[in-house]
């Protein structure tokens, strides 16, 4: 069956809700780089369920602590200790460099409990009064879809129709420092930041950036909370994106890649001083910390410890930048590349990313718009060399036919 042939037509007659407008491919299996549809038509995953298939699908240590751990035990809740639990601790820990985590499932999950760990600091350690931690978070920001979270969201889509909101947050301009630091008060608990900003169109910070948000957090007593759950675990060619610019966040968010694409899995990562706030029964989930997650997740911390998957996304990610650099000015007015991961703004009087997206799908490959022209890829970090070249020949032939 060719892909131009199928006809999928989402929507009509579906029990869904609509919060999605996928493209009008139904994946039935996947294996690496490589998605089949329920009509046997083959695309490359240019995707990764937006990082979260860092390690491609079905990767056989992956599939294989989980199925050990299928038999073995899947959940107990948080009620009981169990044995993977301190391994899974230990290893996502030490992949940090801190002290101590809080397993979690979803990534709006992790900054929700990030978010209550810098307010619960801020009135026990920073000695802010009761009912006054500020939060500062960037423009363009996308952290998730609670209530709390896009209430601080810019995105008319992601915030109209869902207030009131919960009040404490202050939003400045991504990328200006001296912006930030005169957001700061007395009051100011934490700043929250994505050090690559994914959802907005892999936005990449001058390098100065972080490192002057690092100094005036240092000089306010003001906790950095890095939201990685995009931007992490591999993605950007270092383990961390801040890594890129030597900067330590008070604490990492993690999520996505952490669950391997088995299951949702995340994490809020950082030191006691800060962690430390959080007593029994003020935080928890019925599903965080289960023996599945915690298996897989410890078996991806496994995979990043031997680098081979960062230094893969830095060698793929430098041949995908060079790959895209002559569309510019053929249909692509901006490119902006960090590891295995592409934010390509499509010039809007040809199309829009979701036209081009489609384009995409009909030549077998999967990508996702992002907002108005803006195109994102990032493939699973085990695609190979031929793979990536072949998926960026197809977006050059969409480009050369609009
Ligand atoms: N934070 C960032 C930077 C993200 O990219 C996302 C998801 O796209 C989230 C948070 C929310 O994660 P989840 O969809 O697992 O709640």
């Amino acid at each position: 069956v060719h892909h131009d042939d199928r006809a999928v037509t989402p929507g009509r007659g579906s029990r869904l809700a609509t919060t999605y407008a996928p493209l009008p491919v139904r994946a039935a299996t996947a294996e690496g780089v490589w998605v089949t549809d329920d009509a046997g038509c083959r695309f490359l995953d240019m995707l990764s369920a937006y990082s979260a298939m860092n390690f491609g699908h079905g990767h056989p240590a992956l599939l294989a602590a989980a199925r050990e751990q299928l038999e073995a035990m899947t959940l107990v809740s948080r009620a009981f200790d169990h044995t993977g639990l301190e391994r899974y601790a230990a290893a996502v820990t030490e992949l940090a460099g801190k002290d101590l985590m809080v397993p979690m499932n979803t990534g709006a999950e992790a900054v929700e409990t990030a978010l209550k760990v810098a307010r619960k600091w801020a009135y026990e350690v920073k000695g802010v009064p009761q009912g006054r931690a500020e939060v500062i978070v960037a423009s363009g920001n996308f952290h998730g879809r609670t209530t709390t979270i896009v209430g601080f969201s810019d995105d008319p889509d992601a915030r109209g129709g869902f207030g009131p909101f919960a009040p404490g947050f202050v939003t400045v301009p991504y990328g200006d420092a001296a912006a930030l630091e005169a957001a700061v008060t007395a009051d100011t608990a934490a700043v929250l930041l994505e050090p690559v900003q994914g959802e907005a169109g892999v936005v990449i910070p001058d390098a100065g950036y972080l490192p002057a948000v690092r100094r005036v957090c240092d000089e306010h007593d003001v906790l950095l909370l890095a939201d990685e759950i995009q931007s992490g675990l591999g993605r950007t060619g270092a383990t961390f994106a801040c890594d890129h610019v030597g900067v330590t966040p008070d604490v990492y968010i993690l999520g996505k890649a952490l669950g391997g694409g088995i299951v949702p899995a995340s994490a809020v990562v950082g030191d006691r001083e800060v962690l430390g706030v959080l007593r029994p029964g003020q935080h928890g989930s019925t599903f965080g910390g289960n023996p599945l997650a915690c298996r897989v997740g410890t078996a991806v911390v496994g995979l990043l410890r031997t680098g081979e998957y960062q230094e893969r996304a830095r060698r793929l990610g430098a041949q995908l930048r060079e790959e895209l650099a002559p569309l510019l000015g053929h249909g692509l007015e901006e490119v902006r590349v960090i590891g295995l991961w592409a934010g390509v703004d499509v010039d809007p009087s040809l199309a829009t990313g979701r036209e081009v997206c489609e384009a995409l799908a009909r030549r077998g490959v999967l990508a996702k718009d992002t907002h108005g022209s803006t195109v994102r890829l990032s493939p699973p970090l085990v695609i190979e060399p031929d793979e990536l070249s072949w998926g960026v020949e197809q977006l050059a032939d969409v480009l050369r036919s609009l």
